[in-house]
């Protein structure tokens, strides 16, 4: 068997809110900077973007390749009650069945921006007709605040969703902000695969493989990465790569309005700088607050946890908004929600669970470097391509001891990113954690 780095989810320029440049040549472009061999099409269904890659991706024993990357067929469907999930087909022809299949449950799905339709269908007909045309299919993002089976407000367990078409879901997508740490501690999860894909909209490096797995297969087909997705016949997947959760856009609790973040603090996790804001009070809680975050003061974890189930229940309004009379319901990250449904305190990994490598993105180390905003800027971008190009693939830089040992002796700029991979992997970096659509950070003031 071999290994096969593999991307499972992403968009095409035929869903809303993606970059014009995805096509063949720059995806193909970003898998060589990150070793990925495995992409998902993204929208299959979506006839412009089928005909597109049917007429360039060849065919050889039920393997799509273009150059020397390989396909999955992949789309992404939204259901009647807003829950997404990916599903993952075997041929073109499966994409046009499921596509019939829909036409009438669905608007616009051939329209320019038909790539991830809104399916007038329940979560277990979704399962169904994606079984019927020979695919899988399994949440997508599982616990993001929009859009996902496990929001605020909607499901508490896989069973409740599904019902009898449960024994049919195989895998779940984590999200940016989740990994297997967060997800391990909910019982309805010991005997499904994680997935942990980048949801893509657009071709650079930031976005398509920021996170992927490690398949091991035989062969780089849709049967052998169902076998894995089902743990059969010894494949399986061996790594989830992914950004480390804080990185991510919806890990902390946030307003819809304004965006603002929140933070929880009980005593002793009161810094010097929370100190200095002036504080504030209601007529439940205290509260200090900054550009970025609102930070809650409260005494015991009881209390910690009551707080966020007020939030849950859209009981607490934003004290920004509130300041100029607006009444906007906080909602829970991430990490909150899964405090709220988790059946464990703790991780309990099942044995069959392959380990998580929470990274932080070359990009965003280069960035926080060079002192700018985006990790798009051209002086971040100049930098990514000379190490690429000088010391190989993203994942061996972030991970092989013998290549950052050689980035450090490029002396400069080179010998800081060293030493932030290295600062990672002792976990000594600090984190602004991201929330409400804002990814977060990392910051350098410790180092
Ligand atoms: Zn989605
Ligand atoms: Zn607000």
């Amino acid at each position: 068997m071999e290994f096969f780095d593999a991307d499972l989810h992403v968009h095409s320029p035929h869903s809303i809110a993606v970059s014009k440049n995805m096509n063949l040549e720059n995806i193909i472009h970003t898998c060589k900077l990150k070793g990925l061999k495995i992409l998902g099409t993204g929208d299959i269904t979506q006839p412009d973007w089928r005909s597109y890659l049917k007429s360039n991706l060849s065919c050889k024993n039920g393997v799509y390749s273009y150059q020397d990357m390989y396909f999955i067929i992949q789309t992404e469907l939204e259901d009647q009650e807003s829950i997404h999930h990916v599903i993952l087909l075997p041929s073109f022809d499966a994409g046009e069945e499921l596509q019939e299949k829909i036409m009438n449950k669905a608007k616009g799905v051939t329209g320019e921006y038909g790539g991830r339709p809104h399916v007038d269908l329940s979560p277990p007909e979704i399962v169904e007709l994606v079984n019927d045309v020979g695919g899988i299919s399994g949440p997508a993002h599982a616990f993001t605040p929009f859009k996902s089976i496990f929001r605020s407000g909607k499901y508490d367990t896989l069973e409740e969703c599904y019902g009898s078409t449960l024994k049919y879901i195989h895998f779940l997508e984590l999200g940016l902000s989740a990994d297997t740490n967060l997800a391990d501690r909910m019982a309805c999860l010991e005997n499904i695969t994680f997935l942990s894909n980048s949801d893509a909209h657009s071709e650079g490096p930031q976005s398509l493989g920021r996170e992927f797995n490690r398949f091991e297969i035989d062969s780089p087909s849709f049967e052998e990465i169902l076998k894995a997705l089902k743990r059969e016949d010894g494949r399986k997947i061996r790594l989830n790569v992914g950004m480390e959760p804080r990185l991510g856009k919806y890990p902390m609790m946030f307003c819809k309005t304004c965006r603002i973040r929140y933070k929880i603090l009980t005593k002793d996790e009161v810094t010097p700088y929370i100190q200095s804001l002036p504080l504030h009070k209601t007529l439940f809680d205290s509260y200090a607050m900054d550009d970025s975050f609102v930070y809650y003061l409260l005494e015991t974890h009881e209390e910690v946890m009551d707080f966020k189930n007020r939030v849950g229940n859209k009981e607490v309004k934003c004290t920004k908004c509130a300041r100029e009379k607006k009444k906007s319901p906080v909602s829970l990250g991430v990490f909150d929600r899964i405090d709220q449904i988790a059946d464990y305190d703790a991780p309990k990994h099942p044995k069959h669970r392959p380990p998580y490598l929470g990274t932080i993105p070359l990009v965003e180390m280069i960035r926080a470097l060079k002192g700018v905003k985006s990790t798009r800027a051209k002086s971040v971008t100049k930098i990514y391509n000379t190490l690429i190009e000088k010391f190989g693939t993203e994942f061996s830089i972030l991970t092989e001891e013998p290549v950052i040992s050689k980035i450090r002796a490029e002396g400069e700029i080179y010998s800081s990113i060293a030493n932030l991979i290295e600062a990672f992997k002792e976990h000594t970096i600090e984190f602004i954690p991201g929330g409400g659509g804002k990814y977060g950070e990392i910051s350098l003031a410790e180092i």
